[in-house]
């Protein structure tokens, strides 16, 4: 199922202002909003497709990597692969973070005052700390999730098995009560069923009547090759299950890279700094620089200055999607000796002599020249 672009989705255009963006949001959500169109699943889908083109596009880095690289530059595409592996992994390091992205989404009665039953879970989020070979190679991630999940005993209606809600006697069904405040009747969500309409008279023993109970799962999750700090991964459906019987919300991983102690990241390039000696860089040599994979040798021509950047094409990140690699460039930097030995000192010594003869031939400018040219 190929995913529709994010601007179609949310009926603007590219270039649409903040402004735009909200108030077309806000449009369709209410339009496709499960409170408005109960067991319409065309409509929740939609209001998913809304929802997410929104959070993307109302993020300011979110929009310009999906403006670079669509959808693969912001999500791993949905679903990626969950199930139920067992096995533990080392070194990841990962804060839970409830998070509320979900107040943005779901959950809200869309004004009118009465709820209907069903409510769509939150969305969570959760932050993942993973090293830049983890980035580039791509891992499959155990995370371990602690969340409300609809309750097995009342299928998430709340009451005792064989019983039933019941409607509200206060508000009479309507989830809403009217009072009279001056000239004008003023509706209020109702106390007695907190605005359902319903009430429980013989709660669930296994929810207490929430029709949702709190539970760690252990999710699996494929982090695709080239993510980087900020990348953000959907699971449909692994948030927060919904109430009385609503859909679940969706998981969104948050990718964080942790710094490394050779590579500095740009994108899909790697930088690094390779120290070579005096004669390497005067002779030329074949050196051997890091990659993220095993080392690999580079050729420096003679002459090369400290600083000059070699360009190892293809030993970068790979790019998401599995579009190729990024490059690494490599800084050479000259690493003056801190010890000699009596031989090197000798031989040292004995350049330095031509070295100045060298020197004081030519005037200061020339010298200038020399060293910047
Ligand atoms: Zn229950
Ligand atoms: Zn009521």
């Amino acid at each position: 199922m190929s995913k529709r672009d994010y601007y179609e989705v949310l009926e603007v255009g590219r270039g649409a202002a903040e402004g735009e963006l909200k108030s077309a949001y806000k449009r369709l959500a209410v339009r496709y909003h499960p409170d408005k169109n109960p067991g319409n699943a065309e409509a929740e889908e939609k209001f998913k497709e809304v929802a997410e083109a929104y959070a993307v596009l109302s993020n300011a880095e979110q929009r310009a990597r999906y403006d670079r690289f669509g959808h693969a530059g912001v999500s791993s595409g949905a679903g990626a692969g969950f199930g139920g592996g067992a096995q533990g992994f080392g070194n990841i390091e990962d804060i839970f973070d409830l998070f509320g992205i979900g107040d943005m989404f779901g959950g809200r009665a869309s004004g009118g005052g009465r709820r209907t039953a069903a409510q769509r879970g939150s969305d969570l989020r959760y932050d993942l700390e993973i090293t830049l070979e983890e980035a580039a190679g791509g891992m499959t991630a155990q995370l371990r999730i602690p969340r409300l999940e609809g309750c097995d005993d009342c299928k998430g209606t709340g009451a005792k098995p064989g019983t039933q809600a019941e409607n509200c006697t206060t508000c009479g069904g309507q989830g809403q009560v009217r009072y009279q405040q001056g000239f004008f009747s003023v509706g209020r969500a109702c106390a007695a069923c907190r605005g359902t309409g319903r009430v429980i008279k013989s709660p669930c023993d296994g929810c207490r009547g929430a029709g949702r109970v709190e539970r760690e799962k252990q999710i699996e999750v494929k982090i695709p090759a080239g993510v980087e700090t900020g990348s953000r991964l959907r699971i449909a459906g692994e948030g927060e299950g919904g109430a009385l019987g609503g859909p679940a919300g969706d998981l969104y991983v948050v990718i964080h890279v942790k710094a490394h102690d050779l590579f500095e990241r740009q994108g899909s390039n790697l930088y690094a700094a390779v120290p070579v000696t005096f004669a390497q860089a005067a002779l030329g040599a074949e050196i051997s620089v890091p990659t993220l994979a095993e080392a690999q040798p580079l050729k420096i021509p003679a002459g090369t200055q400290t600083g000059t950047v070699f360009r190892v094409k293809g030993r970068g990140m790979p790019i998401l999607g599995g579009r190729g690699h990024g490059d690494l460039f490599v800084s050479v930097s000259l690493r003056t000796p801190k010890t000699l030995t009596r031989e090197q000192r000798r031989l040292l010594e004995e350049l330095s002599k031509i070295e100045d003869h060298d020197l004081e031939d030519k005037g200061l400018m020339d010298k200038v020249r020399d060293i910047f040219g």
